[in-house]
């Protein structure tokens, strides 16, 4: 399956739910109402906005859940939002409604398998993959560690000649983690980071059995135009993409110039958003707390099943 086959994120949709999706504004109560169908008796009958719980702290102002208007969220292939139990089935810390295709997001088994400095010389055996990109310092290595509970596997990517390549690891011998060179650093020659920019992009335009991107940007801080050029390359070039959002667990205010990282999340959307035809999913996680693990892991299941079906 070629990249240019694969389901964007509003072809997930039904021709009705596209329509609704499509739109780059908030649809109006009429419409949404008509679209989606509720039953009567649910309380998703209107455009309220859903609330969404956040990870536990003392803090109840500073926790206030994070409310997600209906048109926002990442609807899945195949899937049913007419159904009561739909605020059940957004993933914690998210805009990603649950599938039926969400099974099997355990990881038993992570091993290295090799890097490649060309798209060509990637791991051709077919497998889906998921590509890790973010800038120098977002916390790339930790997340890979976490999400494959170990501490150091992270580190062969940080391997001297290793920084500038795509590196495979492959996941209970069925599918790939990819993580790709860190771009945005600050002492790397001009030259470099154009090189690093074609190389990605090289990538993500010619990887058959790449599923989605996962975009890392630091919620710590206020969105950086390097990552929001980024994420609206990847939405004008449709390529699929998840965004994830890291170091959740930072809530001083002094360091991040006052804004909550569901702040700082809310402002990112909202910059990108015309560079979508539907809202990307995205994800708030943490390395320290381990905050969205399993909710990327069952994202990754579901989008890896519904992929191997199609
Ligand atoms: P990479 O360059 O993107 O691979 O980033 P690293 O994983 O090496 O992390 C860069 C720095 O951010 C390190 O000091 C990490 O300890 C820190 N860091 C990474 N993830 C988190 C997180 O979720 N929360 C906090 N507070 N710090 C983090």
């Amino acid at each position: 399956m070629i990249i240019a086959q694969l389901p964007r994120f509003h072809l997930f949709l039904s021709p009705s739910h596209f329509n609704l999706l499509n739109h780059r504004s908030k649809p109006p109560v009429s419409l949404a109402r008509t679209l989606f169908s509720f039953p009567p008796k649910s309380n998703l009958a209107t455009v309220e906005p859903i609330p969404l719980p956040v990870s536990d702290s003392s803090d109840l102002e500073e926790d206030a859940p994070v409310e997600i208007p209906l048109d926002k969220l990442f609807v899945p292939p195949d899937t049913d939002i007419s159904r009561d139990d739909l605020t059940a089935r957004i993933l914690k810390g998210s805009n990603i409604v649950l599938s039926k295709y969400a099974r099997d997001a355990q990881v038993a088994q992570a091993d290295y398998v090799k890097s490649s400095v060309r798209t060509e010389d990637c791991p051709a055996d077919g497998l889906p993959e998921f590509a890790l990109v973010g800038r120098s310092n977002v916390g790339k290595s930790s997340l890979l560690n976490s999400l494959v509970r170990r501490k150091r596997l992270a580190l062969t990517s940080k391997k001297p000649g290793k920084t500038q390549c795509i590196n495979h690891f492959r996941i209970n011998d069925n599918w790939y983690l990819v993580d790709l060179p860190g771009y945005g650093y600050a002492s790397a020659p001009h030259e470099l980071k154009q090189d690093w920019n074609k190389f990605t992009k090289d990538y993500f335009l010619n990887r058959s059995t790449l599923v989605s991107v996962f975009l890392l940007v630091d919620a710590s801080i206020p969105p950086k135009q390097i990552d929001l050029d980024y994420a609206s390359w990847l939405g004008q070039n449709q390529v699929p993409m998840t965004m994830v959002f890291t170091k959740c667990d930072k809530r001083k205010k002094k360091k991040n110039g006052g804004k909550r990282p569901e702040e700082n999340i809310k402002e990112f959307q909202d910059l990108i958003q015309g560079f979508f035809e539907t809202t990307p999913p995205w994800i708030m996680t943490s390395s320290v707390t381990n905050q969205g693990r399993d909710e990327i892991l069952l994202h990754m299941a579901q989008l890896r099943n519904y992929w191997l079906k199609h």
